[in-house]
């Protein structure tokens, strides 16, 4: 009783009742714009070792009426917490099979695998599998065209149902990676029970030089359990030569190329 009583006062605080107005304001906002089609995906180039384009991953990003382009950050966490992240989540995974099944006549685009980041509570959903052959069949797309971005935290729960989940969605040729690997509960031991295809080191280690060590150990990680390994936010020609150095063998990041909409990135990469 005293702790909800402490609860109650905080209520009642300004600053508190402020957040607390402000956080329903933007999950009303939220709503609206998933009715009122404010979301776009953009696509940041992925590459191989000789920088060979070799895909893309799709981001999310809200084009605000008032506000113009937000950022996921901005909105994810709140997405998760409300459930809004259900219906927003299964938006992104039909238009971006919508939008790479349209590319399938091009030469270069139409060979080639896109990721999309899935949050923790869409892969728990009991209907996700179904879902996601859903919309690739809806969109006429073979399966092994998409590589779905799980984080390590995923893994926390329920990692029987999850990797069921994931043999079957492979089985039909989905791909799946790790996203910001290392930075999560690393259940090391799960990695040889998954059906994985890579492993993306993490921004943070390949911006920061007292990372080194960790870098080798995920490249050589990925060499073991024969894993991909991408490193993600290569901002730095010297990081570029400095993963290449450690036999990293693909590449993400602001030096190659930012994300950016889906038409520009046709523009950029189709094959001529
Ligand atoms: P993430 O999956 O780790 O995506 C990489 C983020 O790093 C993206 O931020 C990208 O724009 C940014 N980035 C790429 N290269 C560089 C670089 O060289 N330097 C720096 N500083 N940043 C770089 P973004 O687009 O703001 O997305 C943030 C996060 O939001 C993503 O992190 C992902 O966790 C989440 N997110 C994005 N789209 C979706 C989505 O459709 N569904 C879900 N569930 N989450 C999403
Ligand atoms: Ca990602
Ligand atoms: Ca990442
Ligand atoms: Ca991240």
């Amino acid at each position: 009783a005293k702790a909800a009583g402490r609860g109650m006062l905080r209520f009642f605080d300004p600053a508190m009742q402020r957040a607390v107005e402000e956080r329903s304001a933007l999950e009303a906002r939220l709503r609206d714009a998933i009715g009122g089609k404010q979301f776009t995906l953009y696509c940041q180039p992925q590459f191989d070792a000789d920088l060979t384009l070799t895909g893309g991953e799709m981001l999310l990003r809200w084009q605000h009426p008032e506000r113009g382009l937000v950022g996921p950050g901005d909105f994810i966490p709140l997405a998760e917490t409300s459930g809004l992240i259900m219906p927003i989540g299964a938006w992104v995974l039909e238009e971006a099979c919508r939008r790479v099944a349209a590319w399938r006549d091009d030469p270069i685009l139409g060979r080639l695998c896109y990721s999309v980041n899935i949050s923790a509570q869409q892969l728990h959903h009991p209907d996700f599998v179904q879902q996601t052959l859903a919309a690739l069949q809806g969109a006429d797309l073979p399966p092994g065209r998409i590589c779905l971005e799980l984080t390590e935290s995923l893994l926390a729960q329920n990692v029987e149902d999850v990797i069921g989940k994931m043999h079957t969605l492979r089985h039909h040729g989905v791909c799946f990676s790790i996203d910001d690997f290392g930075t999560g509960y690393s259940s090391l031991n799960y990695l040889r029970r998954l059906p994985l295809y890579a492993l993306k080191i993490d921004q943070s280690f390949v911006q920061d030089e007292q990372s080194e060590a960790i870098v080798e150990v995920i490249i050589a990680l990925g060499k073991k359990l024969d894993l991909h390994v991408i490193a993600e936010g290569v901002e730095t020609q010297a990081q570029l030569d400095g993963l290449a150095g450690k036999g990293c063998q693909a590449y993400q990041g602001y030096l190659l190329g930012k994300p950016m909409p889906l038409a520009a990135f046709h523009d950029k990469y189709r094959g001529r």
